[in-house]
């Protein structure tokens, strides 16, 4: 480890209390997607003492931009989401969460179930630390608290505000914990994470008496013949050597047997590691759908309604060997390669805004898990992210997760 992180991080033991007290609250307290109001305050009350300058309610929703400038030298911004989701929790630890909110109209149970709790801690760790140990580092820390990642639309809120605090960035980092070994940390260079898309597509014909088709343009035809003709977007159109995703996870029309209905409704999931891809394959959709439309005739139309939207998740490659060789001194045999994951993440789109390269890692917290990879019991031994029981252990997690902010932060910032 640098001298610089090793400085930076002696301050760790002294605040360690504070940070699992910390930890137990966010986890017992979640709060959804936009409705981080507490946690946000929190977080921008920690960087406040701290000595950052705060910037709260950022962008469209409760974002929280903390900047500390700390002489010439490098821009780092480190970002950490703050959602949880709508799930019971698992009876595991005495801080539990029994919150309870307020999801698209309904009562729901609220849960930290991806480990935003952890991120919150740690990049609180991390700011104390950087502020306490300015003689160590020479700078701009700026650390951005984001909302409603699992709705992926917190950080396109935030981007435009963020650049206008901060118009300028070297480089991004963020973390997600995982189900891997506490302690452990797992990075990549290029794609780690799928772009996502979201879809809603209305078809609008004529409805009729189902003993009259010859007086209906039927969107129940077409719209079967439009989810047949578009799988052949993965299987004909995109190279075979990459990801490609297009799933139909709604088909719904009408109410009878005996109507025709007037429209039809298709909702597409689509993914890859590509931007080219990606954009490839939205376009043959719109295409093909386009062109069955004018198949069935008159008045056949076709509405789009893109939903969910997020890029590719795709680390730097310098930046990203920058913070593998600095990880490998840290933390030694427990950094290791991650494998791309099929899921997605908003954090590459503040970055993406000043074009600035980005490295996003993942850092473990199960003590279960290598047993049971040893035993090939994973699936039901280690919970996965959005589990009921996803509750990482709380040490080491915290320690690692803030030495891990540190260690990449400090290959910039470090004198
Ligand atoms: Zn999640
Ligand atoms: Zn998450």
């Amino acid at each position: 480890m640098t001298d610089s992180a090793t400085s930076i991080l002696s301050g760790l033991d002294a605040i360690r209390p504070e940070l699992e007290a910390l930890y137990q609250h966010l986890h017992a307290n979640p709060e959804l997607s936009n409705q981080e109001v507490k946690s946000a305050a929190l977080m921008a009350e920690g960087l406040r003492v701290a000595g950052f300058e705060v910037h709260e309610n950022v962008g469209d929703s409760t974002g929280v931009v903390g900047v500390l400038r700390n002489g010439e030298g490098p821009v780092v911004l480190l970002r950490a989401d703050m959602d949880a989701l709508p799930v019971e929790e698992a009876e595991k630890v005495p801080y539990r969460s029994t919150a309870r909110g307020t999801w698209e109209g309904r009562d729901v149970p609220v849960m930290h179930a991806c480990g935003h709790d952890h991120h919150m801690t740690a990049m609180t760790g991390a700011a104390r630390l950087l502020a306490a140990g300015k003689d160590a580092w020479q700078g701009t820390a700026v650390i951005v608290f984001q909302p409603a990642e699992e709705i992926v639309t917190g950080a396109a809120g935030m981007k435009d505000q963020v650049k206008q605090l901060v118009p300028h960035i070297d480089v991004a980092l963020g973390q997600h914990v995982w189900p891997t070994a506490p302690g452990r940390v797992l990075t990549a260079a290029g794609p780690i994470m799928a772009s996502v898309d979201g879809l809603h597509v209305r078809i609008t014909g004529r409805g009729g008496h189902g003993s009259q088709p010859q007086n209906t343009v039927d969107p129940v035809v077409l719209a079967a013949h439009i989810v047949v003709r578009v799988q052949t977007i993965v299987s004909r159109e995109v190279a075979p050597n990459q990801l490609a995703v297009i799933t139909v996870g709604r088909l719904s029309a009408g109410m009878k047997g005996n109507i025709i209905p007037d429209s039809a409704e298709i909702e597409f999931n689509i993914r890859s590691y590509d931007e080219e891809v990606r954009a490839q394959m939205k376009q043959s959709l719109v295409r093909i759908i386009d062109a069955e439309c004018a198949a069935a005739g008159e008045p056949a139309t076709a509405t789009y309604t893109w939903q969910t939207q997020s890029p590719v998740t795709h680390n730097d490659p310098d930046a990203a060997a920058r913070v593998g060789a600095a990880f490998d001194a840290a933390f030694g045999d427990q950094h290791q390669a991650l494998e791309p994951v099929a899921g997605s993440e908003d954090f590459g789109q503040i970055p993406d805004a000043y074009g600035a390269p980005y490295v996003f890692w993942f850092w473990g917290g199960f003590k279960e898990h290598d047993e049971a990879a040893a035993r090939g019991t994973l699936i039901t031994d280690v919970p996965s992210n959005h589990a009921p029981n996803f509750i990482p252990d709380m040490q080491p997690t915290i320690d690692a997760g803030v030495k891990a902010l540190v260690v990449a932060a400090t290959q910039w910032l470090g004198r």
